[in-house]
This record gives structure tokens, sequence and C-alpha cells, in this order.
């Protein structure tokens, strides 16, 4: 099976100084996504799909069958549990696996299946008998590539003599080392050096070129450039594929800078909504009677489990102190944690081992927890100019339409800050009922 050369210690934790808001790190987030992973998220939408050659037929599998994978790969599709193709590896496997190669550009939400996607296209492409690089991914953090590297890992595990090297700083290889694995994983600095300054890759001998994560990689500083620096020297024969979470202009922009004539697939995201949550504010006059409120709550009602929001780290830090010493099973999920200790917090909480999840705003995004009966904003999110933070309220609050279960809101509100929660209700046009925290009946 697939083995791969020892990785590097990587110190991943984050930044730490920074008391109040946290700041969101791009490829934080979305190592958390993966590291919580449990299963393909769905969208109610279409996948829609830009050929770059209208007139050539469109064809989508619903089976791994249909493909004509190598049988060891295959094998390792079904070793992973996977039955069928998800929504936009239905699609994007059959342009993936053509003949000539198309190049593709794809973009779907975080979980839709892109990663095993082209993981998919790379072991389909590689040669076990050669011993050159043949397929080049390019991640944006170390800790990503290592992720993608152990999906290939595993989808390869029947594909005997196909190796992985990663191409990440830290990952000494000595003068003289003639690179024989197939698929390289790196970061764009590093395998710009190895391919340049260090000839371990010969770029003109790449079949598969992936750029994965294109919305974190234009973020970071350099890596654009670099990228588009390896791709030119790749030959033209080479697949180029390129994926993101997301789409703004930018990414957009970027993608078709790096990718020539290619097929375009997306899939819309499912849209959050507040209107199977009811929602709620108290009034309070300081921490200490927000703090009473959220008890009085918690007496009044019966809940399975809360999330609270703090806006800032020390809040959150006070709070979790408190609701111990009154014996609630809390934990606390703050930006100063590395991501593993975020991922283990979150999965302790979905299995139910804490009834109540206390956090600050960076680790809102992507946390799905389906069982929550509660959420709390201990404090309304704003933004740096002190005006509310919409589109963060509703991450914190919204539910899917289609697969959300009715939800319950509460705001605790200090009386300057009314204003704010009025803006908020205009917004989104929907109604937060003031709440007496001594007569929880009102709740129906
Ligand atoms: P993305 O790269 O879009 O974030 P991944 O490829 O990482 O998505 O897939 C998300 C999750 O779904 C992973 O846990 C992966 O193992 C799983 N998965 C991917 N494709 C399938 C499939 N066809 N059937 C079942 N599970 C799948």
């Amino acid at each position: 099976g697939i083995r791969s050369n020892t990785v590097p210690n990587i110190d991943n934790s984050l930044n730490t100084e920074d008391d109040e808001d946290d700041i969101v790190d791009l490829a934080a987030n979305s190592l958390l996504n993966k590291l919580i992973r449990q299963s393909l998220v769905e969208s109610s939408h279409r996948v829609e799909v830009l050929q770059k050659d209208p007139r050539s037929p469109l064809y989508s599998v619903k089976t791994f069958e249909e493909l004509r994978l190598k049988e060891e790969l295959l094998k390792g599709i079904y070793a992973m549990g996977f039955n069928r193709p998800s929504k936009i590896q239905e699609m994007a496997l059959p342009m993936m696996l053509a003949h000539p190669p198309q190049n593709l550009i794809a973009q779907s939400q975080s979980g839709t299946g892109k990663t095993a996607a082209f993981v998919l296209a790379m072991l389909s492409r590689v040669n076990a008998l050669e011993l050159f690089p043949q397929c080049l991914c390019l991640a944006p953090t170390y800790e990503l590539a290592l992720q993608t590297g152990r999906v290939v890992e595993k989808m390869g595990k029947f594909c005997v003599d196909v190796e992985v090297m990663y191409a990440i700083r830290g990952n000494r290889i000595p003068r003289g080392t003639e690179v024989t694995k197939q698929i390289i994983i790196g970061t764009p600095g590093t395998v710009l050096d190895w391919c340049f300054k260090r000839k371990l890759i010969d770029l003109t001998k790449i079949r598969v070129f992936v750029l994965d994560e294109a919305d974190v990689m234009i973020d970071t500083q350099g890596f654009s450039d670099q990228s588009i620096r390896i791709q030119r020297a790749l030959p033209s024969e080479c697949q180029m594929l390129l994926f993101s979470a997301t789409f703004e202009d930018s990414v957009w922009q970027f993608a078709e800078r790096i990718i020539p004539d290619p097929n375009v697939i997306k899939l819309r995201k499912e849209e959050l909504t507040l209107n199977n949550i009811r929602q709620y504010y108290v009034l309070c006059e300081n921490r200490k009677d927000k703090y009473q409120a959220l008890c009085n709550i918690y007496g009044g009602i019966t809940i399975g489990q809360a999330i609270i929001f703090c806006q800032t780290r020390r809040n959150a830090k006070w709070l979790t102190v408190e609701m111990m010493q009154d014996g609630h099973q809390v934990s606390l999920l703050s930006g100063e944690l590395t991501v593993e200790q975020r991922a283990s917090i979150i999965q302790r909480f979905r299995d139910g081992k804490e009834k109540v999840l206390i956090t600050t705003n960076v680790c809102a995004r992507g946390i799905d927890v389906k069982q929550v009966t509660i959420v709390v904003n201990f404090d309304l999110p704003i933004n740096q100019s002190k005006e509310p933070d919409y589109e963060t309220y509703l991450h914190r609050i919204g539910r899917t339409g289609r697969f959300g279960k009715k939800g319950l809101a509460f705001n605790m509100i200090e009386v300057d800050k009314l204003p704010l929660l009025m803006k908020i209700q205009n917004h989104f046009n929907s109604n937060i009922k003031q709440l007496d925290p001594e007569d929880m009946d009102e709740i129906e």
C-alpha cells in the first residue's frame, strides 16, 4: 500500500496574543473542518456545469463502477465506506477521468467531496512503475497538505508501490537525493524551491496538477504568484484542477489565470435561515446580570445542549468558570487552542460528553451540531466599527431550512446595546421577543 516519508513535527498552535476579537484564520478553519468532519455535506441545489466545449456530451455517473477504475483503486474507495459518488463527484469525476484529460475549476463548500475526487483522479493517472513525481498538489499549509496526503494513503491503500511525499518546510531532503515518489503534496514556496532551486521535481513530467483550497491560497501573501510560476512550467498536456470552497471575484480571477480552458462546476451552499428559530432577548444591567438571566433560562426550560457565544476570550473564560462553579458541565472553545485541541473539544461536545459549549467567534463557523437546542449570545456579535455583525449572527443562530430543526436563541443585552439588537431585527426582518427572565412561561 501507500507509504509516505516521515513527516516533521509541526507546531500549529495559533496566535495567542489577541485577547479580544479572535482573528479568523481561513487555513485553520479549513483544517478544523476536516478534522471534525464525519460525513458528506448535503446541498439541495443542483450542480451547475459550464463546459469549455458546450457541444460535447455531458456525462454524469451514479456509481463508481461506471468510471472503469483500476481494481485496486475501486477497492480503496469501497474500503473507505463510499457507496456512490457525491453530488459534485457525479459530474466532476467523468470530466476528471476523461481522455484526453480535461481541466476543471470546481467550487463547493467544504465537505462535499472535492478532495476525494481529485485524489481519485491523481491515483488513477499515476503509473506505479515510474519512479518520479507525476502528480503535484498544492495546499495552503503543512497541515492541510498532510490531511490530503492521508486521503491519498487511505484511498490508495491497495495501490502497491504508489507513494506520497510532502514538499513542506521542515521536510529536509539531503543533497543529491532522487525523488522517486509519484505524488507530491506541498505548499507553494517549498514546491517552488524543490522544482527550480533544488531540481528535485521535473515539472515537465507532471501529469496532474491540483491547486486545492484556492480561496485560502490567495489569502496568503505570495502564494498566488508562486503557484502561477509553478503552473507556467508544466507541460501543456498536464491536467490542471482547481478547487475552492468559496468563489468571490478574486478567487475566480485567479482560477482563470491559472487553469487554461477549464470546465467549471459549482454547487451552491445550503442557505441559512432564521425562519425556524424563535429568538428572544433579555435586558440586563451587566455581566453578572446576564449570567443570572442565563441561569434562570436554565432553570425554566429543559435544555439538551447549548452553545454560548461571547465576544472576547476574557468573557468566555469568566463565564466558563462561573458555570463550572455552579456545577454545569461546560467546555470552552477559544482561539488560543490548537486546531487539534479545538477538534477534540467539538468532538466531545458532539458525543454529548458536555452539555454546554462556550465559545468566541472564531470557532462559530463550521460547528454544525444538530442536537443543540439553544444558542445564547452572551454578547452580541459586533464588528470593528461597533456595528452589528449580521453575518456572524446568522451563522451562530441560523439553520438550514431543509435539514434544520426548530431552534431557540437568546440574546443577553445590556441596555446600551438595544439599538444594535433592533438593527439586527430589522436587517433580518424577523421578530426578536423580549423575555422576562423571571417568567419563563413566555417561551411556548
Ligand atoms: P471536501 O474536499 O469538499 O471538503 P472531502 O473530499 O474531504 O470534501 O469529503 C468530505 C467527507 O465525505 C470526507 O469525510 C470524505 O471521506 C467523505 N466522502 C467523500 N466522498 C464520499 C462519497 N462518495 N461517499 C461517502 N463519503 C464521501
